[in-house]
């Protein structure tokens, strides 16, 4: 039995115990959640993983993604990355790449990394195609599901899978054009193979063989956005809707069969329609777990994509959604190193927590935080960052003459000065 089909039969399962105890809520309320396809917590019958439960009324769960281009193979860089994610304190890693060996890379990176790694198939299907066959429009369609299966065989707990676009959803965005093309990999690759060959996207007519597969493998199917926006103004379009609606459709259908399902969802999207992305999916999902890819909420700002991302990522966060894909500030310009890695996961963690604590009222660091301030109790500060290491390093670099306060004010320290007129509230 799949974990949907334990949680529905009423069973709780080890994993659904380990996830209850971390966010501090009933192992039922998780069970529950599963069984009706809120909560989502990836597992594999190939590898054990640390788990981390990602859905309604638990905290938003950040993703670092990784991987090779066909301009920088570095397997070695590729596994210091997944590490520098780990060590940001990412919950899951998206292994994505688009060039070298995917099987070699994808093992090294999973054999280094105790985190849920996450796929995208198609991109390996593609991609041996052009290099077989000389065009990714050559792609032959059991490839796409032999390579699920073969990924799924390695470890892979969660896949992104660009199941939404079909023949209409292809022509509402011929019909409308765009301000900023397609920026999803996968669903240019799938729109060039439906154009080229006069056909249907064979992940939405099979579905129910993908299904098999996901299933049989204990794969959490992410159903793939591969129509989101890639300029803010285009954000919200009906080639966009039209996936999600297909998405949210198939996300029941695999639900049912005992599959877990992710609803991923935009990439870039202007502050106020955030919101109603995150609204209009919960609506038509019926509350499946929401998978947000930064968003990017301005275009004008390469080289700070993960700070512009942070922006998005915490209102939607805040708005409910519950999974978050980290963006690095080398988004749109080149692929990231591991120091940008370790610095986008950091802005998306913080991104996370500010959103919780505005949907599960999560605010309980914060007060603790302020006291330590107020009481200038650096030890209890830096246990209390998010990054320790970071906050005792900048403080000790540029020590004050009294050891109490710090350089920013020094002997006029506001918090010393009137400390002892105030009476501390704890
Ligand atoms: S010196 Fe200024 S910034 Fe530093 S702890 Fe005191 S009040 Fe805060």
């Amino acid at each position: 039995m799949t974990i949907v089909e334990d949680a529905k039969a009423g069973i709780i399962t080890d994993e659904m115990k380990v996830v209850a105890k971390q966010e501090g809520v009933t192992e039922d309320f998780i069970r529950r959640g599963i069984a009706a396809g809120h909560i989502v917590i990836n597992i594999s019958p190939y590898r054990d993983v640390k788990l981390c439960g990602i859905g309604s009324g638990l905290t938003t769960k950040v993703n670092c993604s990784i991987g090779t281009s066909t301009d920088i193979v570095d397997i070695d860089m590729e596994v210091e990355k997944a590490k520098a994610g780990e060590r940001a304190g990412a919950d899951t890693l998206m292994e994505l790449s688009t060039g070298g060996d995917f099987t070699e890379i994808r093992r090294r990176v999973i054999e280094a990394t105790s985190l849920s790694v996450g796929s995208v198939p198609l991109y390996q299907a593609f991609i041996e195609a052009a290099r077989k066959d000389g065009a990714v429009v050559h792609m032959k369609e059991d490839d796409l599901f032999r390579i699920t299966a073969e990924q799924a065989k390695l470890g892979t707990n969660f896949m992104a899978i660009h199941t939404g676009i079909n023949l209409l959803t292809l022509k509402r965005l011929q019909r409308q054009g765009r301000h900023g093309g397609l920026c999803s990999r996968g669903g240019a690759f799938m729109v060039a193979w439906m154009l080229h060959n006069d056909r249907d996207n064979p992940l939405y007519t099979e579905f129910d063989y993908l299904c098999e597969i996901l299933k049989e493998h204990e794969v959490t199917l992410s159903t793939g956005n591969g129509m989101r926006a890639g300029a803010v103004h285009d954000a919200t379009d009906r080639a966009q809707i039209q996936e999600l609606i297909i998405n949210t459709e198939l996300g029941d259908r695999a639900h049912d069969k005992g599959i877990q399902v992710i609803i991923e969802g935009p990439g870039h999207v202007p502050v106020d329609e955030i919101q109603t992305n995150v609204t209009l999916m919960k609506r038509v999902s019926g509350n499946k777990p929401f998978y947000m890819l930064g968003p990017i909420v301005t275009d004008i700002a390469p080289g700070y994509d993960d700070r512009v991302s942070a922006i998005g990522a915490a209102l939607s966060s805040a708005a409910g959604a519950d999974f978050i894909c980290y963006v690095t500030s080398a988004e749109h310009l080149a692929l990231p190193n591991p120091e940008e890695v370790y610095e986008g996961v950091m802005s998306s963690r913080i991104a996370a927590h500010v959103g919780d604590m505005i949907k599960l009222k999560k605010r309980d660091a914060d007060l603790a935080m302020g006291h330590a301030r107020r009481d200038l109790d650096w030890e209890a500060q830096y246990n209390l960052a998010m990054n320790p290491e970071k906050a005792r390093k900048i403080r000790t670099e540029r020590m004050p003459a009294d050891a109490d306060a710090c350089t920013m004010c020094g002997d006029y320290c506001a918090l010393k000065i009137v400390n002892k007129f105030l009476t501390p509230r704890n």
